[in-house]
């Protein structure tokens, strides 16, 4: 029997993150090959035309899955009944801004979203925030929307993720589909750590530590995770546009894995409610190392984590503390 459509919110669809990613939404890269999709795509009134052109490409396409496009400028409108929902739409940081400017548009941008999905999303829809800064975006909208659990609201880091994947099979001259359990810690800016302690390679000889095949410490402490954290930099310079196609992709491997489970064994990062794990103040919306299964979430308990580490997950522990508190006085 063919499946009920789920509605999938997508906001700032217009722009460049949206162009990539609605095209995988409609073609089941996110829920599924079997899974029919209605997309929601809502984006400002300025970005009307080009949202129309967007739906007219949806349209032309004719991706089976797709039954039904919704294209909007009215937020309510774009929120009914949505099961998922992909925050992308936000407000860039133009040159000349200060950070508390950016972050004040962001803050009031995301506290009403907050409210309109609060209102009208489906009872349990899942909300993954991309826009930058994704992490305190996240947490304005979980603190405006109180009647959505704090566990269905996270911030995209698999990005940075699949980064560091990408890397250490660049690296290894492996394939990246046989590296596993990398970890981003903390804020989806550049001062996250990722951590390779717990990675390992699968190898005719069974899975094997990352840092015993690399056998260079140095690098992997120092060049590794600059080369991670300053990656989308890296790809500014060369595309002299910021990165899209990855952005996209991972935001669906983000709410497949949420949605669908992760494989038994590997863990993924997802920007999360912390609890207090790892020591970590609860209360911040903070990249972990997770497993997914029914649909939810949860934080991978009990990694050792060496002093190198600790300095390193506190410090972008203290980033998102000062970005919180930088978020709540634009608030008041
Ligand atoms: P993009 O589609 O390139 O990026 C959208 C957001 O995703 C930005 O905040 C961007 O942050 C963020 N982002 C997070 N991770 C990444 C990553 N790894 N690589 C790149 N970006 C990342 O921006 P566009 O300007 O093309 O599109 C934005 C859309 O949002 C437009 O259609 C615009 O009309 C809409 N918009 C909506 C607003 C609203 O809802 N009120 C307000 C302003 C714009 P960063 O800026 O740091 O690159």
């Amino acid at each position: 029997m063919a499946k009920d459509p789920v509605r999938v919110l997508v906001t700032g669809a217009a722009g460049q993150i949206g162009y990539a990613l609605v095209p995988m939404i409609a073609r089941g890269v996110m829920l599924g090959a079997d899974q029919p999709v209605i997309l929601h795509m809502l984006d400002i009134p300025p970005a009307a035309e080009a949202l129309n052109g967007v739906k007219m490409e949806l349209v032309d396409a004719a991706f089976p899955l797709l039954k039904g496009v919704v294209a909007t400028t009215d937020a309510v409108e774009a929120c009914t009944g949505v099961n998922v929902a992909v925050m992308v739409g936000g407000f860039p940081r133009k040159e000349g801004m200060e950070r508390k400017d950016v972050m004040s548009k962001n803050v009031s941008i995301y506290k009403s979203q907050a409210s309109a999905l609060e209102k009208h999303a489906a009872p349990n829809c899942k909300v993954l925030v991309v826009a930058n800064p994704a992490n305190t975006n996240a947490l304005i909208l979980k603190e405006f929307a109180p009647s959505i659990p704090e566990k269905n609201i996270t911030c995209l880091t698999r990005l940075d993720h699949n980064r560091a994947l990408g890397q250490i099979s660049e690296r290894l001259s492996v394939q990246v589909s046989d590296v596993k359990n990398v970890i981003i810690w903390g804020n989806h800016s550049s001062s996250q750590y990722p951590d390779v302690n717990h990675a390992t390679v699968a190898t005719p000889a069974g899975d094997k530590p990352v840092r015993e095949l690399v056998a260079d410490d140095a690098w992997l402490n120092s060049e590794f995770i600059s080369t991670v954290q300053q990656r989308g930099a890296a790809i500014i310079k060369a595309r002299k546009l910021s990165s899209a196609l990855s952005a996209a992709s991972s935001a669906c491997d983000h709410i497949r894995d949420w949605v669908l489970g992760t494989p038994e064994g590997t863990f993924v990062s997802m920007g999360v409610y912390s609890d207090g794990s790892y020591n970590v103040p609860a209360g911040l919306i903070y990249s972990f190392p997770v497993t997914c299964k029914n649909g939810e979430w949860s934080i991978v308990q009990g990694l050792p984590i060496d002093e190198f580490s600790r300095k390193k997950l506190d410090l972008t522990a203290e980033e998102l503390s000062e970005e919180k508190a930088l978020a709540y006085s634009c608030l008041t």
